[in-house]
């Protein structure tokens, strides 16, 4: 076979091989099979354009001149292309998303010198033109190839990118320069494509390897060989050199035989020492401090074993494995709930760290990776491995946002406790084989102490609980006992409240009886008693309707009978019966916007009596000369709120969700009166009350506020009312709004 066909073969075999490698990425790789789309593209052009190169380098001896010109024009045009498509691998394989645009800017500046090519074929000068201009772009894009993958493999956060970036550097080399060679030379087939397609191969591999070693560790690992192998090489020699005057003193064989053999003993006893003192200093220049994995794990499960607080074993835990790794950043991520999606909680043990919960789905290949196989994985396996890569877009941006590189599963009895989550290493370089053994050996021993913290975390929480629970019932205990005690009261206020007008009633019905008998009633006589006794009646009337209205409160039987009014109509009502109580004790009313309230429909009396009654209240519990206010604002479209303040002693905090229960009065029994406007003169404990049941009745709300209560300092009290314009049936249950006034209050 004449030379040039031998050659014409080889550069199409070399050209053809690149076919070879998309396959091996379609069927070795599962997986997201369109990320690899720039590679295969990549694979299958460079065939066509090794093809180019093999045939342009022929001329046109074997085939005919027109395919030579075309196979000319693939060789000079395509390395734009390809060179874009490097850009557009970088891209990818340093997870970037900008690598379409790359991939079609090379597209275009192909095929339009392409074109040109094709246009000028018949101008030599054209046509040098066009090949000058498909070589500035395609210096453009290896400039950019080379210059970006320097950037990101220099600022990549995580030791495992920065070595890809590594790798992917190297192999621009003999990529590129394939290119460049067949952009300048159109003869030198066989040495274009071989470095070309070795290149391919490699980026190849690349894609399809999780893990590339370490290159810096494995050139130390060659250094640190080499330095001892000299080191050994020099020992020997030194003993040669120590032997070699016994050859020359010619003092007879055995002088020189004795002498190597004294030598060959202490050589060989020194080997040993020597190479481990050697290696010892190379590895302590080469690697740095050193660490015995069996004392680090006795010392951690000592450590750990001291420790119940979840924070706590978390700072301890990264605390003592940063002292051997020197990594900066750690966390411990406990598991908070097991239904449905997974929750686990971020416990920073060292760094900052913001976010504090992790959701995984049930059937998420993170948390099946962490369960099932039990193995750890790196943040760079969730772009790269072939199951995580699986995981949903917000798991992955969730976890990078932790900004840690090695996740080691904590697990008992195959069940996930949490996740020890650590920084890169402290050396800038990947985790090592034995490091990750030895971090999966502590994360088993954390399994440990995790439970301990968690059973002493629960047990805390059962205590808080239970001492919650005893507060409660202690409040439930005081309420009841005010309650009970209000009970009591009542039967002396009752029969206080019942027998003072009776007793006054008795009196004058005497008194009418004896006049009238001897005879001597006169009409002034008459019409005294007669008023007092309207007066007593009035009063017991008056307790006897209170007491039913709020029995009818109690059973949620209160009438209420709507029809359209005014608020200052209502408020004029309330208001009239106490016009010669306030001027008694010197009170001052200030009215405010209830003129400006829309008209209502409500029922009049009932409203009256209601705002009557906390009124009456503003009176009786403010010193003389003090101010009442009554404030009225729509709140919304269709709710109004009155606020009635006074200058009172006000009401303590205790105090106030009981007073609108029935016959709670605060303090002393004996200060009672029967129900006039004197200061502190209070009544049978129903005022609020029925004020109450009448407002929820209409579907309102009310609630009081005081700083508390002050004889001296009289600090006031503002009771709220809050009412619809129309009013309906009651918003909300009365428990509800006992629910919601104890809310307020907090
Ligand atoms: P009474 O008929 O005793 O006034 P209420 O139900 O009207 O009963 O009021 C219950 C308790 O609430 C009163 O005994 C009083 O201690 C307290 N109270 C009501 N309004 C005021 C107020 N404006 N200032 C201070 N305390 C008040």
């Amino acid at each position: 076979m004449p030379h040039r066909d031998l050659r014409l073969i080889i550069q199409a075999a070399l050209a053809l091989a690149h076919l070879f490698l998309p396959l091996l990425l379609l069927f070795r790789r599962r997986g997201r099979r369109r990320d690899y789309v720039p590679l295969v593209l990549y694979c299958v052009l460079s065939a066509v354009w090794g093809l180019g190169v093999a045939l342009a380098a022929q001329g046109s001896n074997q085939v005919s001149w027109q395919l030579v010109y075309i196979a000319d024009y693939v060789r000079t045009d395509l390395p734009v292309l390809l060179a874009a498509l490097l850009v557009s691998i970088g891209c990818k394989s340093l997870d970037r998303r900008d690598h379409w645009a790359w991939g079609t800017a090379g597209i275009t500046w192909s095929v339009v010198t392409f074109g040109s090519h094709l246009l000028t074929r018949s101008d030599a000068a054209a046509a040098r033109s066009v090949t000058m201009i498909a070589q500035v772009g395609w210096l453009v894009f290896s400039c950019l190839v080379i210059i970006l993958s320097a950037r990101w493999t220099l600022r990549a956060p995580l030791a495992f990118y920065r070595n890809r970036g590594i790798y992917w550097l190297g192999l621009l080399g003999p990529l590129l320069a394939g290119q460049a060679l067949a952009l300048v030379q159109d003869r030198w087939g066989e040495i274009v494509l071989v470095p070309h397609f070795l290149g391919t191969t490699g980026v190849t591999i690349c894609a399809l390897a999780n893990y590339l070693p370490n290159i810096k560790s494995f050139l130390r690992s060659v250094a640190s060989n080499m330095v001892l192998a000299v080191a050994t090489a020099l020992l020997y020699a030194l003993g040669l050199v120590i032997i070699q005057p016994l050859f020359w003193m010619g003092a007879g064989l055995h002088v020189p035989v004795i002498g190597a053999t004294v030598v060959a003993i202490v050589l060989g006893l020194i080997h040993h020492p020597f190479h481990r003192l050697i290696g010892r200093i190379v590895n302590r220049l080469l690697w740095g401090k050193g660490y015995d994995p069996a004392w680090i794990v006795r010392d951690y499960g000592r450590i750990i074993g001291n420790v119940l607080d979840l924070e706590q074993l978390a700072t301890v835990v990264v605390g003592t494995i940063s002292e051997v790794l020197e990594i900066q950043r750690g966390a411990l991520l406990v598991i908070t709930k097991t239904e449905g999606p997974v929750t686990l909680r971020v416990i920073e043990g060292m760094g900052q760290i913001t976010r504090r919960e992790i959701t995984l789905a049930p059937a998420s290949p993170i948390l099946l990776h962490l369960t099932m196989r039990g193995e750890h994985f790196f943040q760079y396996d969730l772009d790269y491995h072939r199951d995580l890569q699986e995981a949903s877009y917000s798991e992955k941006e969730e976890l990078r946002s932790l900004d840690m590189e090695i996740y080691l599963p904590i697990l008992a009895r195959e069940r996930l406790l949490g996740v020890l989550v650590l920084g890169p290493h402290g050396k800038g370089e990947p985790y090592g084989s034995q490091e990750v053994a030895l971090l999966a050996t502590l994360a088993q021993q954390t399994a440990v102490a995790l439970q301990n913290a968690y059973l002493f975390g629960n047990l805390r929480a059962l205590n808080a609980e239970i001492t919650q629970l005893n507060e409660d019932l202690r409040t439930a205990y005081e309420r009841l006992k005010k309650l009970d005690q209000a009970k009591t009261d009542f039967l002396s206020i009752a029969s206080h409240e019942l027998r003072t007008p009776l007793t006054v009633i008795q009196g004058y019905t005497d008194v009418l009886t004896e006049i009238a008998a001897d005879h001597s009633l006169t009409p002034e006589h008459a019409i005294g008693i007669t008023t007092n006794l309207k007066a007593g009646v009035e009063r017991l009337a008056a307790v006897v309707t209170a007491i039913i209205d709020a029995s009818e409160i109690e059973v949620k039987a209160i009438d209420i009978h709507r029809a359209s009014t005014t608020l200052s109509a209502v408020m004029a009502t309330a208001v009239g019966p106490w016009r010669e109580a306030f001027e008694k004790r010197h009170i001052s009313l200030t009215p405010q916007g209830i003129d400006d309230i829309p008209p209502i429909e409500a029922d009049f009396q009932r409203l009256s009596q209601a705002f009557g009654n906390i009124i009456s209240n503003a009176i009786k519990y403010t010193p003389d000369g003090g101010q009442v206010s009554i404030e009225a604002s729509m709140v919304d479209q269709e709710h109004f709120e009155v606020v009635i303040a006074d200058t009172g002693v006000g009401i303590a905090p205790e105090d106030q969700p009981l007073i609108f229960e029935k016959f709670y009065r605060v303090g002393d029994l004996l200060l009672h009166s029967t129900g006039d406007a004197k200061f502190k003169g209070a009544g049978p404990g129903l005022g609020l009350h029925i004020a109450q049941g009448v407002i929820e009745a209409h579907g309102g709300r009310i609630w009081v506020e005081s700083e508390g209560y002050d004889e001296e300092r009289c600090p006031g009290s503002a009771f709220h009312v809050l009412l619809p314009l129309r009013a309906g049936s009651p918003v909300s249950e009365r428990r509800q709004s006992d629910e919601d006034k104890a809310d307020q209050r907090e």
